[in-house]
């Protein structure tokens, strides 16, 4: 039987205003559009999770606000188990955005309630064969707290390192699946050697990454695919190409279709390989968690590009 996928991570409202540009300092613009989007790298892996089949289980923190009753409702018709999330009297996360014409942003992220995730005892629940998946978006010692456990209890942890900020030595120590774009890649080594120059190429920072033999480090390289370094061996995938819409959410898309795969036992190039097949869906639609492609989807796409 397939493991479950935990998540414990971040959920936030993407706010998000269309202007012809963006505001200068102290200015104001008028919107063409605004849209109100579930979003949140916790929440939007945790759909794409549940989207690729997973039972999900989500340790979030919203706030007992209109925002926290909207986001659980989405998750919950997602089929996300919620039954630990937590609610604080803090406003749930919330994210401003504004998007201009060429497609730039403008973005103040409000952390709120995400900064008060607890470590859920629940997870001791959490057995071999399920997954653990985490962020950067919630407090990284409660991050480690569940990576901990879920090392003690011979369950996977995945980390997603973004966005890219610093993580500590004993978290880079206790993944046995870490995540990163180019950006965060480098974040996450110049958290470990200050004042080393970052190796060129994926591989070689995947390789300055790895803190253990049975490691995997997964480099995704937007509109370049992937390269991966799974203990000695190397993988490289390209990204499928695609009509893209909007990026966002993308390596969210990767990060939860990942997760399902492993939990339900695949390799790690079966896993790479569906999870880049979803994340070039995901790109061609609008918003993050909106955008997660189901299953059946993902596999006719494998499918069709196979049968080329
Ligand atoms: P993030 O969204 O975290 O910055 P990336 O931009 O590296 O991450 O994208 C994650 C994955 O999404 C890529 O490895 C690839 O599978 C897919 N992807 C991203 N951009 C494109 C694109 N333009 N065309 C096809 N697939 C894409």
């Amino acid at each position: 039987m397939a493991g479950r996928v935990y998540v414990a991570g971040s959920a936030n409202m993407d706010i998000v205003a269309r202007a012809p540009r963006l505001p200068q300092p102290g200015a104001t613009v008028l919107a063409t559009a605004l849209h109100k989007l579930p979003g949140g790298k916790g929440a939007n892996q945790a759909i794409a999770a549940a989207k690729a089949g997973s039972s999900v289980t989500f340790f979030g923190c919203l706030g007992q606000d209109a925002f926290g009753d909207e986001l659980a409702g989405f998750l919950s018709s997602a089929g996300i188990d919620l039954t630990h999330l937590a609610r604080v009297p803090i406003g749930s996360g919330t994210a401003l955005i504004t998007v201009d014409d060429s497609g730039q942003n403008q973005i103040a992220v409000f952390p709120g309630a995400n900064a008060a995730l607890p470590f859920c005892d629940s997870f001791r629940a959490a057995k071999p064969g399920d997954v653990l998946l985490c962020q950067n978006e919630c407090p990284l010692d409660v991050v480690l707290e569940y990576a901990r456990a879920a090392r003690g209890q011979g369950v996977r942890v995945l980390h997603n390192a973004a966005p890219a900020v610093a993580i500590s030595k004993q978290l880079l120590e206790i993944v046995d699946v870490l995540i990163v774009n180019d950006e965060e890649a480098f974040g996450c080594f110049i958290g470990l050697n200050p004042s080393a120059e970052a190796p060129r190429g994926a591989i070689a920072m995947a390789r300055a990454l790895q803190r253990r033999d049975d490691q995997i480090v997964i480099v995704t390289l937007g509109a370049d695919g992937l390269a991966a370094l799974a203990g000695e061996r190397t993988i490289r995938l390209p990204a499928h190409r695609v009509q893209v819409v909007d990026t966002t959410g993308a390596g969210d898309c990767f990060c939860g279709y990942l997760a399902s795969c492993l939990a339900e036992g695949a390799a790690i190039d079966r896993a790479v390989a569906v999870a880049n097949a979803a994340a070039a869906l995901a790109v061609q639609k609008i918003g993050a968690g909106v955008s997660m492609p189901p299953r059946a989807e993902v596999e006719a796409f494998l499918q069709s590009v196979h049968s080329v």
